[in-house]
């Protein structure tokens, strides 16, 4: 396994593979979530390349990217497990070299969820994504539906750009209890930890109401707020039951829905989501 740091290290690196190149963006401190898109990409693709850059301009001011959880060593020694050929684990200053005012902005999708409550992160997401496509050149690049929307909005930029970089979507991993795996779940203490299963339980909860045929979506967000007020160290960012391509929120659920949330747990603010129906949009 090569590690690189520098941009022109990469590209070096890059000119020497032949066939298919599968990349794995992530921000480190990886888990089982992480190792599973690792695992894809090697399995389709002559190559596997994966980033490790905490991006500053996907935090926002007060935001966790100053003590956002990091362990290189332990990084560098799952993926050499994971036979991963490259690893690119560049500097800001490398990514952002002094003066860089140029920015990736897709429109429309980044304005609700996570986009909302966040301000500029999808801005930074799809400025260093495109950065990382446009240094590390792969074939295909893997995301989890843990960020549901990064995905969708990283699937726009592609087709309004008209780039040809296949972009393969995967199954959300979780815990044992349920909790979705996330590098930030290291923030939570003992009790918070136990708290943190509310977003699950909600997301099961709209599962269920909808397997019983419920279609109002306000009937699920209601429910899903209801049971996550009843935790004490919980308060919500958001709960949506959203159209799986617009991200718009529904009235009625026709045929399938995304039901998405953030929630604070204490200081930590996590994220979870399960798509309900049959969707042909779903990202697959
Ligand atoms: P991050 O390091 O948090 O930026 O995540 C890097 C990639 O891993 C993103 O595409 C995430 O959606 C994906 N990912 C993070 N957590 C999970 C999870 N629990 N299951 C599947 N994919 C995940």
């Amino acid at each position: 396994m090569r590690v690189a740091t520098t941009v022109a290290e990469m590209r070096a690196l890059r000119r020497g593979m032949s066939g298919d190149v599968g990349f794995v963006p992530t921000m480190g401190y990886l888990h089982e979530g992480h190792l599973s898109l690792v695992r894809a990409a090697r399995e389709a693709n002559a190559h596997t390349v994966v980033s490790i850059f905490v991006n500053p301009t996907q935090f926002g001011p007060g935001e966790d990217f100053e003590r956002y959880p990091r362990d290189t060593e332990r990084d560098l020694s799952l993926l050499r497990d994971e036979r991963v050929d490259v690893v690119f684990m560049p500097p800001v200053e490398e990514m952002y070299p002094d003066g860089a005012s140029t920015f990736v902005e897709v429109e429309g999708i980044t304005d609700v969820l996570e986009g909302a409550h966040r301000p500029g992160h999808f801005r930074g997401v799809t400025t260093v994504v495109a950065k990382l496509f446009n240094i590390v050149q792969p074939t295909r690049a893997y995301f989890g539906r843990k960020d549901a929307q990064q995905l969708a909005v990283v699937r726009k930029m592609m087709r309004d750009l008209q780039r040809d970089i296949e972009i393969v979507g995967l199954p959300i991993v979780r815990e044992p209890d349920g909790l979705a795996m996330s590098s930030r779940n290291a923030y939570l203490s003992p009790e918070e930890r136990a708290a943190a299963l509310v977003l699950s339980r909600a997301l099961n909860k709209a599962g269920e109401l909808f397997a019983a045929g419920a279609r109002d979506a306000e009937a699920l967000r209601r429910a899903m707020r209801e049971l996550i007020g009843a935790e004490p160290l919980a308060r919500v960012d958001y709960v949506s039951v959203a159209d799986p391509a617009t991200l718009q929120e529904l009235d009625r659920i026709e045929s399938s829905a995304l039901a998405s949330l953030a929630v604070r747990i204490g200081r930590t603010r996590l994220i979870d989501n399960v798509t309900l129906g049959e969707s042909t949009t779903t990202p697959s």
